[in-house]
């Protein structure tokens, strides 16, 4: 299935939970979640109780849509963390948290992940030195995300990273005046600020 290019917020209504997709907004009361938090459509405010398969769809699309990730690339990504040594889940999360797009979001470069999908797409961030324009690229622990020096021009980054001051996860480093981050940890599962029940997801692909 294709990336969901639909209205926004529609996907945090159809979770009947804030997704924070949308930077600012979502913490303001023009949150639409804030004013009708039932799922959109004419039979939204009707929900009937979900059967089992029901709830894991849910969860699984609610963390699908939280990383803005594809379907191809999110049952790509269970393989990967279901091969990893440890818990199936919590590795899943992991994977999912190490794109860089989520990195650059977590650092504070970018309001929102969608945005931050954009920037790296149009080619503001290196990786150790290199150029990279990949969301989807998975970091480690030890690399080096920066601001593209012709992009540090802009005051853009230097205003998102200190409005985002006192937000940035553990595992992350970010030196504000250099609009530098740095991975020192592998991500923890309770860096992840939406509630998951990621065993569902885990009980999703293993049927
Ligand atoms: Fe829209 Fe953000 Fe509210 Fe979700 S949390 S409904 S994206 S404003």
């Amino acid at each position: 299935m294709a990336r969901y290019t639909g209205p926004v917020c529609r996907q945090c209504r159809r979770e009947g939970l804030k997704l924070y997709l949308k930077g600012d907004k979502c913490f303001t009361d023009k949150c639409p979640i804030t004013r009708r938090n039932y799922a959109p459509g004419e039979h939204g405010q009707g929900r009937k109780k979900l059967s089992n398969y029901g709830v894991q769809l849910r969860e699984k699309q609610k963390v699908r849509r939280y990383y803005g990730v594809s379907e191809k690339q999110f049952a790509k990504y269970f393989s990967m963390a279901d091969k990893m040594e440890g818990i199936a889940g919590e590795n899943f999360l992991k994977v999912l948290e190490s794109r860089l797009d989520n990195v650059v979001f977590r650092l504070g470069l970018a309001a929102s992940r969608a945005e931050s999908r954009q920037l790296v797409n149009h080619g503001h961030f290196m990786v150790n030195g290199s150029k990279v324009d990949i969301p989807s690229y998975l970091i480690s622990v030890g690399d080096v995300i920066e601001v593209k020096e012709k992009s540090t021009k802009s005051s853009k980054f230097k205003e998102l990273v200190e409005g985002h001051q006192g937000n940035v996860p553990q595992w992350v480093e970010i030196d504000t005046e250099n609009l530098k981050g740095k991975i020192v940890a592998e991500p923890s599962r309770e860096d992840i600020d939406i509630p998951i029940e990621e065993h569902l997801i885990v009980e999703w692909y293993s049927k």
